[in-house]
């Protein structure tokens, strides 16, 4: 029970959380004309003191080694972007026997958006009408077609580079030219040609000419560490500073949301929240709320938020709330190509990012699974990281000069794939409130239940059998499976989970370590078994909203975080003209 102050200011709009999805809320609402006010667990960001970009790893102690000189995998905030953790101090999860889940959480405005890899691939026609195609899942209750101006907009808005290229369910957006692709990319490419595997530019984030008073990007290949001059997107630089320029905008850093009030009108009425640093709690008030703490705190509010009217959460009479959780599927395999032992040193610069990348080739073809997966890859002379030769070191005897020749001729050959598949909903993977433990601010905490199904360990094995493929056609050799170049969030810490009846064929990433945690609180026509309707608006409390990956009713293999900003914005537009009407 909420013991919160009720506050005497009525704001228009409530966002809680600032990530991709509430900065895009933020921004069309307060750009309309309302009064916002955004509730925000984590600190202000200054990106000037708070972004490592041109941090060198010579400038931190020990060169940023742990313990005995072993290299440190997980994103540390002296060189990466700040706040963003596998693990937060007093803000466990848990998770159900028999279950394994990770769940990477960013407290800071901006969220996970000053940590993510600027990916931003559209969703096609077919990811929207999945379960008319093959039977199994569901159809969203929206078509592309009724999301693709949203797409228009946040891409001209944000910048991302791409090209046209007509592939099926892929679509073009409005891009940026792309960069040339690295020596390593050709290499790659090349291969691909040979087996018919489509490679083309990718589709980034990035800033590649100015756009809005952003400045295009100096090509220092350190995104995952934030850009000090704004040149991709993060919500905090790019969604938050509109908002606050219209003076209709209110940011309450460190304020932790417990539960959405219902009021006696069946309408939400406040939020109340703990201040993290008095440890008080406060309470919120506003004519309408927007839910965009990111799909798995987002199910877990509502989860919490009880009353007399919805004993199972707020707005979950049909008990959804939680369900449906998805992540991508992933695995990784790297391969050495020595004849990069001989390329002279040459420019690697290009963007934090792959310049290439393989969407999904095979639609329409016939498979052993269902939907389908697309390939990300790195590798090359970037920038080494922290730690970067920590595994030469390891496998060679000696030091001093011999070493050090030894990493100059190893370094920069091996090339990593990850791939990103779909993962059709199962009722063995969700989320509920684990009724025993609670958070350092009292707040009952998430257990996660995980099970990959049959369709997904399939899918796995094909992403193992054509990296090995794109190796060994461009004349590499595929390394034991290990920490690869592939991309440095995702690759460090992906712990692969190996299937017997599959070994020797497949790996499959633990559930939650691609990032792509989404489906918790979905849309859909039907209120028995959706939460929110075709407008993300909670089928039994109308002034209530949600903006982030929540609502998804597929997890296709394109990264999310454009469509939850796609989403956001055309939920935003809809809450703004019922205001306009008087309806919220
Ligand atoms: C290393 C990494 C790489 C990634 N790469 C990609 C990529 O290339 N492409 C892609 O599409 N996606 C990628 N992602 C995923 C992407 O970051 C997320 O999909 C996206 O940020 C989700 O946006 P969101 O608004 O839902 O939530 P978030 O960005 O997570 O923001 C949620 C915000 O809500 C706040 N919050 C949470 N709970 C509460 C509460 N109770 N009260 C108040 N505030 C709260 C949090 O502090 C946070 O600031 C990546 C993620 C990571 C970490
Ligand atoms: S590569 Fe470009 S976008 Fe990325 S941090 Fe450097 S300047 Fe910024």
């Amino acid at each position: 029970m909420s013991q919160g102050i009720p506050a005497k200011k009525v704001y228009d709009v409530c966002i809680i959380g600032s990530g991709a999805g509430g900065g895009t809320a933020a921004k069309v609402l307060a750009e309309g004309g309302l009064n916002v006010v955004m509730l925000e667990a984590g600190p202000t960001l200054n990106p000037e003191k708070d972004f490592k970009e041109h941090v060198w790893p010579y400038e931190l102690p020990h060169r940023g080694a742990d313990v005995g000189g072993r290299a440190r995998h997980e994103l540390n905030t002296e060189f990466m972007s700040p706040n963003g953790f596998w693990e937060i101090e007093g803000e466990p999860y848990t998770t159900a026997p028999g279950s394994s889940f990770r769940w990477f959480r960013s407290r800071i405005e901006g969220g996970r958006t000053n940590h993510w890899g600027r990916i931003a691939l559209r969703f096609g026609p077919a990811d929207f009408k999945a379960r008319s195609t093959d039977g199994m899942g569901d159809d969203w209750p929206i078509t592309y077609e009724e999301l693709a101006p949203y797409y228009d907009k946040v891409e001209a808005y944000i910048g991302v580079f791409g090209s046209k290229e007509n592939v099926p369910n892929a679509p073009d957006g409005v891009f940026l030219p792309p960069p040339k692709p690295r020596c390593t990319e050709t290499l790659v490419k090349k291969a691909c040609d040979h087996l018919n595997i489509t490679c083309i530019p990718s589709r980034l984030a990035i800033l590649t000419q100015p756009v809005n008073g952003r400045a295009a990007c100096h090509y220092c290949a350190q995104c995952g560490r934030g850009c000090i001059t704004a040149s991709n997107f993060s919500s905090s630089q790019v969604m938050i500073p509109p908002a606050q320029a219209t003076g209709r905008f209110t940011l309450i850093p460190n304020a932790m949301a417990r539960e959405i009030v219902l009021g006696k009108n069946g309408k939400a009425e406040g939020v109340t929240y703990i201040d993290k640093t008095t440890r008080s709690e406060n309470q919120v008030r506003a004519r309408a709320f927007v839910v965009a703490a990111s799909a798995c705190e987002t199910a877990r509010l509502f989860l919490n938020s009880r009353s007399s009217s919805f004993p199972d959460g707020i707005a979950n009479s049909s008990g959804v709330a939680g369900r449906y959780l998805t992540d991508s599927v992933g695995t990784h395999l790297a391969g050495y190509f020595p004849q990069l032992e001989k390329v002279p040193a040459h420019n690697h610069d290009g963007v934090g990012g792959m310049h290439l990348y393989m969407p999904w080739w095979r639609v329409g073809q016939k498979n052993d699974f269902l939907r389908g997966y697309h390939i990300e890859f790195g590798g090359g002379r970037h920038m080494p990281g922290v730690g970067e030769f920590d595994g030469v070191c390891a496998e060679h005897e000696g030091y001093g000069v011999s070493l050090k020749q030894k990493c100059r001729s190893s370094y920069g050959n091996v090339i990593g794939f990850a791939g990103r598949g779909e993962m059709i909903p199962n009722e063995n993977s969700y989320c509920d409130i684990d009724p025993n433990v609670v958070d350092r601010w009292g707040i009952p905490v998430l257990r996660f239940h995980w099970q990959w199904g049959e369709n997904e360990l399939k899918m796995a094995a094909h992403m193992q059998e054509t990296f090995r493929s794109i190796i060994e056609t461009a004349g590499g050799t595929v390394l034991t499976p290990h920490r690869d170049a592939s991309d440095e969030g995702h690759a460090a810490e992906e712990k692969p989970v190996v299937d017997p009846a599959l070994v020797g064929k497949s790996s499959i990433s633990e559930g939650g370590t691609i990032i792509h945690e989404l489906g918790t609180v979905r849309m859909g026509n039907n209120l028995k078994t959706s939460v929110l309707n075709e407008n993300c608006q909670a089928h039994e409390v109308k002034n209530l909203f949600v903006a982030d990956a929540a609502p998804f009713v597929t997890n296709p293999d394109k990264n999310p975080t454009l469509t939850i900003m796609a989403l956001s914005w055309r939920t935003s537009e809809y809450l703004l003209d019922q205001a306009k009407k008087g309806e919220i």
